[in-house]
């Protein structure tokens, strides 16, 4: 496949609020007329910056360019809920555990050098502390089934040697101020991050080494002699390598058709507490939840460190091989997300909504990403599956090595894995993904 005409482009609804939050933001220029670099990333993610900071740590003295089709810290990246995970996270299974306890020791101590790689990049480049919290995180359970999925997963911990706490009611009481919760599964290395905050800040760190161009759709790649050529909506940039690091977006470069999962997530964002909504809250200033059972919602609180003292919801989700969602499935998810919120904290039934808004991640029903030379010069950095912000880091530190002939656990990681596999056909896939969505969210209801 030498000239590739991509089909669809981001389309994302909804404000990224955790973007809206940020007071200074830097503005990258639209790619314009005809330019050259040694590397070219498309996407400006996870994966992408990774990219581009491993790029420079192993090549420094070569041009680099990162393209992306809008602007850093509004796409999915700067949408979602900030839990960098380090445990194994497979949405797909019941209680998040993977397979087997080697396989887990593997993708823990991979995800912690992704944290380790995100770290680094914090006090490199000087980004605020609180964007970038070692706060741990808690699973919430408010029934009994949620509660022996929590117990499972502890077993599952206690065999991979890793620390954790049981919580009882009241000490999720103390930390949330929800009454909600019967018991919590905590862990402690989970990073919450800020997450526009977060990839805003990488860019900017980047951009004294790398040429980042912003709102530059790429619309075409076309293989020239020494390389590939990019088409964006105004200009062209020819490039000795290419990293594709666009997630699901993968499948509109041509690759990978009917085998990936576009999962469309909603999330919303309260406005920012009155200091009587704060006593009438209780609880802590900062701390994650993510339900017991993955189908289940996700409840954070920030401060005024993080752009505001609020509290962030996110639940539903659905199968969208169409890569986009409509403005009633965003105003359904927000009744849905009101009544989870208004469940949880009936102290803050005068609390609006500010914010609400959706985001893509991709999945492989196998759980693999997408990490390879796709074709001469032509990397992948793509489908992070449920953890996009280690997994993405990690696919992006691996298309970088890749892209300069570097091996490492990393690589050596992603060459092992096999191929996503391949989804019943359209419509089949997505009126069957949604079924399933839909009941195992209906029996997750409480959590
Ligand atoms: C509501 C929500 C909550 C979530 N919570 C979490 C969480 O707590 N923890 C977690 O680990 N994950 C979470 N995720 C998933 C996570 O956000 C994604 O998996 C992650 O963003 C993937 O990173 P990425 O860099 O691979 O892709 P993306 O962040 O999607 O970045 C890809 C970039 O490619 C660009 N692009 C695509 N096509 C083109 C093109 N043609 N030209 C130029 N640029 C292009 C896009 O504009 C985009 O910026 C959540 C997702 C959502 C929606």
């Amino acid at each position: 496949m030498h000239n590739i005409n991509v089909k669809r482009l981001p389309n994302l609804a909804g404000i990224a609020a955790w973007d809206a939050l940020l007071d200074s933001k830097t503005s990258y220029p639209e790619l314009e007329g005809r330019q050259s670099a040694d590397f070219a990333i498309i996407g400006a993610g996870f994966a992408g910056l990774s990219a581009a900071r491993r790029l420079r740590q192993l090549a420094p003295e070569a041009s680099i360019a990162l393209i992306d089709a809008g602007s850093i810290g509004q796409g999915s990246a700067g949408r979602n809920s900030g839990f960098m995970i380090d445990l194994p996270h497979e949405l797909t299974s019941e209680d998040y555990a993977g397979s087997a306890p080697n396989a887990d020791h593997l993708i823990t101590q991979l995800n912690r050098h992704a944290i380790s790689f995100a770290s680094e990049a914090v006090a490199e480049y000087g980004i605020p502390a609180d964007f970038f919290r070692r706060d741990g995180k808690i699973n919430g359970a408010a029934s009994d089934a949620a509660h022996a999925q929590n117990y499972n997963y502890s077993t599952h911990l206690k065999t991979l040697d890793e620390n954790y706490e049981m919580l009882d009611a009241q000490s999720m009481h103390d930390i949330t101020g929800s009454r909600h919760y019967m018991s919590g599964l905590y862990t402690p290395g989970t990073v919450l991050i800020q997450p526009a905050g977060f990839v805003r800040g990488v860019a900017d760190g980047l951009a004294q080494q790398v040429n980042i161009f912003e709102r530059s759709p790429v619309t075409g790649l076309n293989r020239i002699e020494d390389g590939w050529s990019i088409t964006t909506l105004k200009g062209q940039l020819d490039a000795g390598k290419v990293i594709l690091a666009t997630n699901g977006h993968l499948e509109s470069f041509g690759f990978e058709k009917g085998r990936l999962m576009q999962l469309f997530l909603f999330a919303c964002m309260t406005q920012e507490l009155s200091d009587e909504a704060i006593k009438a809250l209780g609880g802590t200033e900062h701390w994650g939840v993510t339900p017991s059972d993955p189908l289940g919602t996700t409840v954070r609180r920030i401060s005024t460190k993080q752009g505001g003292n609020r509290l962030v919801v996110r639940t539903m989700s659905r199968l969208m091989p169409e890569m986009k969602t409509s403005r009633s499935q965003l105003k359904r998810a927000e009744k849905v997300m009101r009544n989870k919120f208004d469940t949880r904290f009936p102290q803050l039934a005068d609390v609006k909504m500010q914010y609400a808004w959706d985001g893509h991640l991709c999945l492989a029903m196998n759980g693999v990403s997408v990490t390879h030379e796709l074709e001469a010069g032509l990397y992948s950095a793509c489908v992070q599956n449920g953890l996009g912000t280690t997994r993405g880091t990690l696919t992006g530190i691996a298309a970088a090595e890749q892209a300069v002939g570097v091996q490492s656990d990393v690589t050596h990681f992603f060459a092992a894995q096999s191929r996503p596999s391949r989804l019943p056909p359209e419509p089949l896939a997505k009126l069957g993904a949604n079924m399933i969505i839909r009941w195992k969210e209906w029996r997750a209801h409480k959590e």
